[in-house]
């Protein structure tokens, strides 16, 4: 139960006045339902204006502070703005440009004939100066105006800035003092605020130390609610599993396997050991080999009279697994088998019947292998691929399944950098599939002027004629998708009048069905050439496909490009990513571009790219995605989270059962972000 001292901040924004239901759509498209969300809507930046005379002074883009007198105004007759015409000291005209409901305050505000003074920027539109939705009009003031330092707030269609201050303002009025759940040392050493006051700062200016404290919290919550998993874990009623060798002895690999398959099978092994389920994440570059790593563990857990399951996130990685475990466990004569949401009717009772009475030892499959109505013999290992597509509450859930813990094994191919790894899977132990299997080659990486997609296109064809595949990737063009679906769409018709029937098209919004049967047709090679949008199925594995291309590939950051070239280079012949670029690149861009050519390092990569983002992050700017934070930044990120991790970690040590003053207080931090699944592992938590 959340602590009663959080009920004043999770109550639904329309308690706050001025928020009907008019209001609480733009405010939810901004993720903010409730007073604790607007309150911590942090602002972008700070603006600070200047006082000038006469517009001729002002440049365009500048904060200003000028006294106006409006001249005319015009009606926005339906369509359009509404523009008051005024003019400075000197006569020099501009508009004041209200859109939609807006104009009524205009006509109010801005009486002809009266000098007004207006704050706000000055841009161009056409040949006319303008101020677009002054942020102040005020008949007297200058002094005050200029004064302020004012926060800028992210808005969404029908919010303006003061609406949204507004908004602030009221609901750090309801702020009450909460317990202090930072350890004392540290808030002293940081000379950190307590937290309403942090908050209550943060919205006033650039406070660096609120900011950070707002962060810490967030990070520590993060820390805190992963290490009462790992301790709700450790307790838990596990299988303690000796496998004697038997099958995985038959195994015939046409390979040694690398010094770090060994290391982690070892780790692994020792894991399943123990009577406490295993909790490890296989965190392993593209064509790293995880996939014999999982076998050796699901092996084990045969050989110990057990079943294991593997777990992917679609369909059509499920029948790739499948086929290669198959393939790879034949000779050890386990019993594998398929399950998806397709199989129907008796080939699916069949199977359910088999991992009833065990005669099934392996399964691989979607998350039907995980519904009710599927019930097994006695599972003690599941294997989950591509672990970023599970949250933690998923993976908590698959835990409690059964009386018995199975040990869990997650498998990652995004390399990510280790601090990030303690934020997503800071419950987790670790092995790192660090070196790649010896003889791959290296992908010939360039980038190339985007101008020149006639001739991309030329080598395109040549690439076909030689019988290979290849794949084409169109970016994140806007917020929107289906926007992009339109740009690549667009590029598909552009390389079918060229190609024909050999391409398909692949992205988000086609059906499951549709989606598949484009992806079989490119992996069993009747098409050539598969264009997408960056909904590229994670692991998908066609070796002939030697050739990537990335438009735009500027817009992406390293990690994602460095995981869509992973596509290629998986067969014996030489590949190639084509990087196009378009002309307008900023720096960063440009960093990014060289780091992809000069190395394939997954981790490296995954370093530089949190070097080169967190670097220039703008205050309170969110990844989105990337990170399971709201308030912390990536600068933040790396330089907090490390302490955050080992604080949790002495606080769950000292106290599990969060039951010391401290602890109750880190039950309400752990509300306040909503990490309560950690406290409920808590023994009568
Ligand atoms: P991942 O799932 O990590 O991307 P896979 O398990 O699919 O990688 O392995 C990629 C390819 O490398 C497969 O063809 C696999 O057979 C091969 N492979 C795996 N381990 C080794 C090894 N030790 N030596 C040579 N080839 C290997
Ligand atoms: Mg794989």
């Amino acid at each position: 139960m959340r602590p009663d001292i959080l009920n004043p901040l999770f109550i639904e924004t329309d308690a706050l006045d001025g928020v009907g239901p008019k209001m609480k759509k733009p405010l939810e498209k901004l993720g903010l339902s409730r007073v604790r969300d607007i309150a911590y809507h942090l602002p972008e930046r700070f603006v600070t204006r200047r006082a000038v005379q006469n517009l001729d002074e002002a440049s365009e883009g500048e904060q200003v502070v000028i006294a106006l007198t409006p001249t005319e105004h015009r009606g926005s007759n339906g369509r359009g703005p509404y523009r008051v015409l005024a003019q400075d000291a000197l006569g020099n005209i501009c508009s004041l440009t209200y859109f939609g409901r807006a104009s009524y305050t205009a006509k109010k505000l801005l009486p002809v004939g009266e000098q007004r003074w207006v704050a706000g920027r000055l841009d161009r539109y056409g040949d006319m100066l303008q101020i677009v939705h002054p942020d102040h009009v005020v008949e007297d003031g200058a002094e005050t105006l200029t004064r302020l330092c004012e926060p800028v707030y992210s808005l969404s269609e029908g919010l303006t800035q003061p609406r949204v201050a507004g908004l602030v303002a009221q609901s750090l009025d309801r702020l009450t003092e909460l317990p202090e759940w930072i350890e004392p040392n540290l808030l002293a050493k940081r000379e950190w605020p307590a937290w309403d006051e942090a908050l209550k700062l943060a919205h006033k200016g650039e406070h660096l130390l609120s900011r950070d404290r707002l962060a810490y919290d967030e990070l520590f919550a993060n820390s805190l609610a992963l290490m009462l998993v790992r301790d709700a874990n450790k307790g838990r009623k596990g299988r303690a599993l000796q496998g004697d060798g038997s099958l995985r002895d038959k195994l015939e690999l046409p390979f040694a396997l690398t010094g770090a398959q060994s290391r982690s099978i070892g780790e692994i092994e020792g894991d399943m050991a123990q009577g406490a389920p295993m909790l490890r994440l296989l965190q392993g570059d593209v064509g790293s080999g995880k996939t014999v790593v999982a076998l050796e563990a699901m092996l084990i857990a045969v050989e110990a009279g057990s079943q294991a399951a593997l777990l992917a996130p679609t369909e059509i990685l499920a029948r790739q697994h499948f086929e290669t475990l198959r393939q790879m466990a034949a000779p050890t004569g386990a019993e594998i088998a398929l399950l998806t949401g397709r199989d129907k009717g008796k080939a699916r009772e069949a199977i359910l019947m088999g991992l009833m009475d065990g005669s099934i030892d392996m399964v691989v499959g979607t998350h039907a292998i995980f519904q009710d109505s599927v019930s097994y013999k006695d599972l003690a290992l599941v294997v989950i691929d591509e672990q970023h597509r599970f949250g933690v509450s998923q993976r908590l859930m698959l835990a409690q399944k059964g009386k018995r813990s199975p040990h869990t094994l997650a498998m990652t191919a995004t390399p990510i950098p280790r601090t990030l790894t303690l934020a997503q899977y800071g419950e987790m132990d670790v092995s790192r599939l660090d070196e790649l299997p010896p003889g791959r080659q290296a992908i010939d990486t360039r980038v190339v002027a985007q101008e020149r997609l006639v001739d991309v296109i030329e080598g395109l064809a040549r690439h076909l004629e030689s019988g290979q595949q290849a794949y084409w990737v169109c970016p994140m063009v806007r917020e929107n998708e289906t926007d992009d679906i339109a740009a690549a769409e667009q590029r598909f018709l552009t390389l079918k009048e060229r190609f024909g029937d050999d391409v398909v098209l692949v992205h988000g919004q086609l059906r499951p069905e549709e989606k598949d049967a484009g992806m079989e047709r490119f992996a069993s090679g009747q098409a050539k050439v598969l264009v997408a949008t960056t909904v590229i199925e994670v692991g998908v594995d066609v070796p002939n496909s030697t050739l990537m291309v990335i438009e735009q590939a500027e817009r992406f950051g390293l990690a994602q490009l460095h995981q869509l070239r992973g596509r290629v280079g998986r067969g014996s012949e030489k590949s190639v990513c084509l990087l196009l670029r378009g002309s307008m690149m900023s720096e960063t861009a440009r960093d990014r571009l060289a780091l992809m050519r000069e190395t394939q390092d997954g981790f490296l990569l995954a370093e530089e790219d949190l070097r080169l983002r967190g670097g220039g992050e703008l205050l309170g700017t969110r990844q989105s995605g990337d990170t399971p934070f709201s308030v912390a930044t990536l600068e933040q990120i790396t330089q907090l989270l490390p302490i955050a991790h080992d604080d949790a970690k002495l606080l769950v040590d000292h106290d599990g059962g969060l039951a010391s003053e401290r602890g109750e207080a880190a039950r309400v931090l752990l509300y306040l972000f909503e990490r309560d699944w950690g406290v409920q592992l808590l023994r009568g938590g």
